[in-house]
């Protein structure tokens, strides 16, 4: 297994059958507006390279983002924040990101999400979550030789990650840390074939946050910077 096979099975998954319905339906009602397009309206796996050393951990898929372009924040609001800090960082070869294939390469650093399909209103139910832990711990195991630090952007990542990182081989302490802005924790490995991993936490760079002044742009570029500190990048 790598992590090229991993992505092609997780946007061939059809394990939750409502976000199925959700993700299809979104991509045949909004099909026409976009007629250039191919509209994805599958499961969004991971986007970066296998041997990134720093993992940025979001919600899910947004209906007419990720869910239309099939990359991770690739063609939203949100994404237009999160790359552009990226950018700014150096942790990516450009600042803005509209599809694939639109030459945006990301300088060892890999997103993804706990939920890989778009829920109703951004929502997955605690089912849903579960149903898709298994492909993140994958992906987390395929991560584990070259991965040091992680970025979560907002507490709903930030709970479904913490059961994840404790079956994928490391220690995560009890009581479990809690969210916030600026938030970070380091876990000891629970196998020797891990390394510890700095967690950060960050608002989620969602309009709700970044429209209200909540989380500002230097918010992002600093917990980006020192995620990528602690990965040594
Ligand atoms: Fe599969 Fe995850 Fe999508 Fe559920 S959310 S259908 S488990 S990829």
């Amino acid at each position: 297994m790598n992590l090229a096979v991993l992505d092609q099975r997780i946007s061939e998954c059809r394990a939750c059958p409502r976000l199925v319905e959700w993700r299809e339906q979104v991509a045949r009602e909004k099909r026409a507006a976009f007629r250039d397009e191919t509209y994805w309206g599958r499961p969004v796996p991971g986007f970066g390279p296998p041997d990134a050393r720093m993992l940025i951990v979001g919600l899910a898929p947004a209906a007419h983002g990720a869910n239309r372009t099939g990359r991770m924040f690739t063609g939203d609001r949100s994404g237009d924040v999160l790359y552009a800090a990226l950018y700014a960082v150096g942790l990516a070869s450009q600042p803005t990101a509209s599809h694939i294939g639109d030459g945006l390469a990301l300088h060892g650093v890999r997103i993804t999400a706990p939920v890989h399909c778009a829920p109703p209103a951004n929502k997955p139910t605690p089912a849903e979550r579960d149903a898709c832990r298994n492909w993140l711990e994958q992906e987390l195991d395929l991560l584990a030789p070259t991965v040091r630090s992680i970025m979560v952007l907002g507490g709903f990542g930030w709970q479904a990650l913490l059961p994840v990182l404790a079956g994928a081989g490391w220690t995560v302490p009890r009581p479990a840390p809690k969210f916030g802005h600026g938030a970070s924790v380091t876990l000891a490995p629970a196998r020797p074939d891990r390394e510890p991993l700095e967690l950060f936490g960050c608002y989620h760079v969602s309009q709700q946050n970044t429209f209200t002044g909540r989380l500002t742009p230097a918010m992002v570029e600093q917990v980006l910077a020192d995620t990528a500190r602690a990965a040594r990048l």
